[in-house]
């Protein structure tokens, strides 16, 4: 038996008393490991579970993605929850028993890395709970921060080992979603898990055609970006403004292997809730991620790898600015930067070469084009470029002979290959959060 710890709180439990209409959320985080599972599956299937036993889930089950910089993230950073309407405490007890029974039995608890926390909560979202969810997608949290606003607020949670799933097990309860998306889930039969998935491209292509912009980051390309590329039982995920046209999309995607299941999330993905605004560049910190404004400061450089560095500054301070090699032919429009440039630029603050970090570019707005200048010889009347005739002597015309005695170089504008506005990176490097243009 794993050892649980298992907190208490919830009194009335115990005392057996009846009760009318509870709403009770659920919330599972830190179940999988890298090497297979995925608390969505595992969520998945639970919600299977008690539907078989006649309990009621409200509305859809949510799919929240948190501080993409979590340290201990096994790869998305993605918690879910999800409600039911009880009668009973034993109906209750009954919900509880399942949930905690499947978290343990499908859980990859054996990997030192999987620390499943549960949480149910059967009262009001509060502010402070908003705050929390808000929190943990926005900042780094401890899981006793999680521990004490549960005890606070009379929740009753499981800790599995560390127990550190329960930060994203509440955040998963108590996130609001002003912005949301939707997300279909398929999944895989166990016997196919880690085995190359067989989806038909050219359907998902046509999917796309028939679905977009409802349906978005499909394909990126040539390449089908609803196809994950790790052992985990996803077969194949599709994004979209609503939950109606999944439908439809998954009745034009063909795949010649069994499906097991499949499950429509509502989301925070693709909202840019981690981002908060910033005035200045001085205030930005490490592991946080940003809307800030600033101006180019040098031409952007390639480094080993591949990757583009540029820096952003402001009056207050500087950041070392990258778009990483992943990001593709998204280096192709930070390429044509120059200094002067003025941007607004959306990204998180990661681990870089300095102390202060770097942030990872997710896309950029062009506020203002430096003016670039380049300094010529004058023409001549004849229609030649004159050419210099000596250190203060003015120009002087390899055809026609003509001078001039001026020393004044001629200014010409160098005309940009960039405009101003939005530049993304591509679907198959774009973060979960990561709003893309086409839902602004
Ligand atoms: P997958 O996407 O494959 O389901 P994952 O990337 O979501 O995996 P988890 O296995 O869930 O990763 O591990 C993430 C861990 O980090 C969880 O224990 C979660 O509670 C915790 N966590 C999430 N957000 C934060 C945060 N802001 N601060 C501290 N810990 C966090």
């Amino acid at each position: 038996m794993i050892p649980l710890s298992w907190n208490v709180s919830f009194l009335h439990l115990i005392t057996g008393e009846n009760m009318n209409n509870i709403l009770l959320y659920v919330g599972i985080d830190d179940t999988d490991s890298s090497s297979g599972m995925c608390t969505t599956y595992i969520t998945c299937v639970i919600i299977s579970k008690l539907k078989d036993c006649g309990f009621n889930i409200k509305g859809y089950p949510q799919l929240i993605r948190l501080n993409p910089f979590a340290r201990f993230k096994t790869r998305g950073n993605g918690a879910t929850s999800f409600k039911l309407e009880l009668k009973s405490l034993e109906e209750i007890n009954e919900v509880k028993k399942i949930v905690i029974e499947n978290v343990q039995r499908l859980s990859v608890l054996e990997d030192e890395r999987t620390n499943p926390g549960v949480v149910f909560y059967d009262g009001e979202i509060t502010s402070e709970l908003q705050e929390f969810g808000l929190e943990a997608i926005r900042n780094i949290l401890l899981i006793e921060d999680a521990e004490n606003l549960l005890n606070k607020v009379g929740a009753d949670f499981y800790k599995f080992k560390n127990g550190r799933g329960i930060i994203g097990a509440l955040a998963s309860i108590s996130c609001p979603l002003d912005d949301k998306t939707y997300e279909l889930l398929v999944y895989r039969v166990p016997e196919n898990y880690g085995k190359p998935r067989r989806i038909n491209h050219q359907s998902v292509k046509e999917m796309d055609k028939q679905t977009y912009p409802e349906t978005f980051d499909n394909i990126d390309q040539k390449y089908i970006t609803i196809e994950p590329h790790t052992p985990c039982p996803v077969l194949y995920g599709i994004r979209s403004e609503n939950p109606e046209i999944l439908k439809k999309a998954k009745s034009i995607v063909k795949v010649s292997e069994p499906m097991e299941r499949s499950c429509v999330y509502l989301t925070n993905q693709h909202t840019d809730m981690h981002l908060q605004n910033v005035e200045k560049i001085a205030d930005m910190e490490k592991f946080k991620c940003y809307i800030v404004e600033g101006t180019v400061r040098d031409k952007p450089q390639v480094i080993e790898g591949g990757h583009l560095i540029f820096t952003l500054e402001d009056e207050s301070g500087e950041i070392e600015c990258a778009a990483y090699e992943p990001t593709k032919q998204f280096r192709e429009f930070v390429r044509e930067l120059e200094p002067e440039d003025a941007l607004r630029v959306y990204g998180g603050v990661g681990e870089g070469v300095n102390k202060k970090g770097t942030l990872n570019i997710e896309k950029f707005e062009i506020l203002k084009l430096a003016n670039l200048i380049q300094l010529r010889n004058p023409i001549c009347d004849c229609g030649k470029r004159m050419k210099s005739a000596g250190k203060g002597k003015g120009y002087k015309c390899p055809n026609c002979g003509a001078k001039i005695r001026d020393n004044e170089k001629v200014r010409n504008k160098i005309s940009r290959n960039i405009k101003k506005g939005f530049y993304e990176t591509p679907p198959s490097a774009r973060r979960h959060l990561s709003k893309p243009i086409v839902r602004n």
